[in-house]
């Protein structure tokens, strides 16, 4: 059993905005999810071009930069068993009107343009994306004191 997939989440600039930081990280720390990395930034329009490169050609590439520049956003990586499966089940689906209640999506959002938070898609996107927000300072190493009530031995 592997506990140490990690995945890239991020609190979107509505999320910060309508006060749903706390909120976020204490679902994925309830979940049972590792925190390795986390802090608030104001990323350049570069470097959200970057991330979100795969959308470069869709016709509302332009306004979701504008979306993600509008205020600082929450970046984290949380690690464990299927995080990245996991996280994007908690997240719910990229439109909020198609999330079920209970996700985060599907519990603070409406439209797809204001839908709160990121998550990694694929195992290989995670990487990706904690290297490009988290390259630099890099990941954090420690042993979660609640891990051995999370995960049968
Ligand atoms: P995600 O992985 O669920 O976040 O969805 P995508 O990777 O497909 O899209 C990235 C982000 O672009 C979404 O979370 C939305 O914020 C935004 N987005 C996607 N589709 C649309 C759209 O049709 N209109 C607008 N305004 N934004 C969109
Ligand atoms: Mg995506």
């Amino acid at each position: 059993m592997s506990t140490t997939e990690q995945t890239y989440i991020m609190i979107k600039p509505d999320g910060v905005q309508r006060g749903l930081v706390g909120e976020i990280i204490a679902r994925f720390e309830k979940r049972g999810f590792k925190l390795v990395a986390l802090k608030l930034a104001t990323p350049s329009k570069e470097h959200l071009e970057e991330h979100y490169k795969d959308l470069s050609s869709k016709p509302f590439f332009p306004r979701l930069i504008e979306y993600m520049m509008s205020g600082p956003v929450v970046c984290m990586v949380w690690e464990g068993l299927d995080a990245v499966k996991t996280g994007r089940a908690m997240l719910g689906a990229t439109n909020p009107l198609a999330s079920n209640p209970g996700t985060i999506r599907g519990d603070y959002a409406l439209q797809v343009g204001m839908n709160v938070c990121h998550g990694s898609d694929a195992v290989e996107t995670a990487k990706a994306e904690i290297e490009l927000w988290f390259g630099k300072e890099g990941i954090n190493q420690y042993k979660l004191a609640s891990s051995s009530w999370v995960y049968e031995a």
